[in-house]
């Protein structure tokens, strides 16, 4: 299967090995694997990745921290108005850790979004700590894009108000089939993991007759 080539997206220039330690971290794991979501006709779709970032330790979001500060330096280094803004996901704390391991030598500081009423976005007083900043979502898996194209409308809504000068998404891992146009230029990976999901008659491990996996939970 070739992959589609990413487009509006860039990848971080370390990401084979930032693959790797998510592999030996199991945040990756390869096999068979029935997902949560449904096909149209209420199947469960499959595919060959799962992807799980919260099975991360302590200790192995200090070590991705690392990875990830070094991201941040290779794609931000002109925007001096950084601040990290963590994305309600599969582990809570992996935002935060990275800024806090930048904070000492950057200063750059932390705003959190959260749903309200059914929509993600920032508010409140973490809002107000956005104000005049470019804001740096960073966010585990880039699946169909969903949580993103929310963050796009509630951003675009609010920059104006706020000086909000723009703004950006990092993934953890970007499944590389479904891409955001917006914002242009402004979408990054640490890692690109080419994972589809598949109806059952057209997935390629039930071709296979592979067993489907447990998750490692
Ligand atoms: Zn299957």
């Amino acid at each position: 299967m070739t992959p589609p080539a990413p487009k509006n997206l860039k990848t971080f220039s370390r990401s084979e090995e930032f693959i790797e330690k998510l592999k030996s971290f199991h945040i990756i794991q390869e096999g068979h694997f029935e997902y949560k979501g449904k096909a149209i006709d209420g199947s469960r779709m499959h595919g060959e990745y799962f992807i799980n970032y919260r099975l991360l330790t302590t200790a192995q979001e200090l070590e991705l921290a690392q990875f990830y500060s070094t991201a941040i330096e290779e794609f931000f280094s002109d925007k001096k108005n950084l601040i990290i803004v963590g994305v309600a996901m599969g582990s809570l704390m992996l935002p935060k850790v990275v800024q806090l391991s930048m904070f000492a030598k950057t200063g750059i500081e932390y705003a959190y979004t959260e749903k309200r009423e059914g929509v993600l976005g920032i508010y409140g007083e973490q809002l107000d700590k956005c104000r005049g900043k470019h804001l740096l979502f960073i966010e585990d898996i880039c699946n169909n894009g969903t949580s993103s194209r929310e963050l796009v409308a509630e951003i675009k809504q609010k920059k104006e108000k706020m000086g909000i000068t723009g703004f950006s998404i990092l993934y953890g891992i970007h499944r590389g089939h479904a891409f955001l146009m917006e914002p242009k230029n402004e979408l990054y990976a640490m890692g690109v993991v080419y994972a589809p999901s598949f109806h059952t008659s057209e997935c390629p491990a039930c071709a296979k007759n592979l067993p489907l996996k447990e998750y490692k939970k």
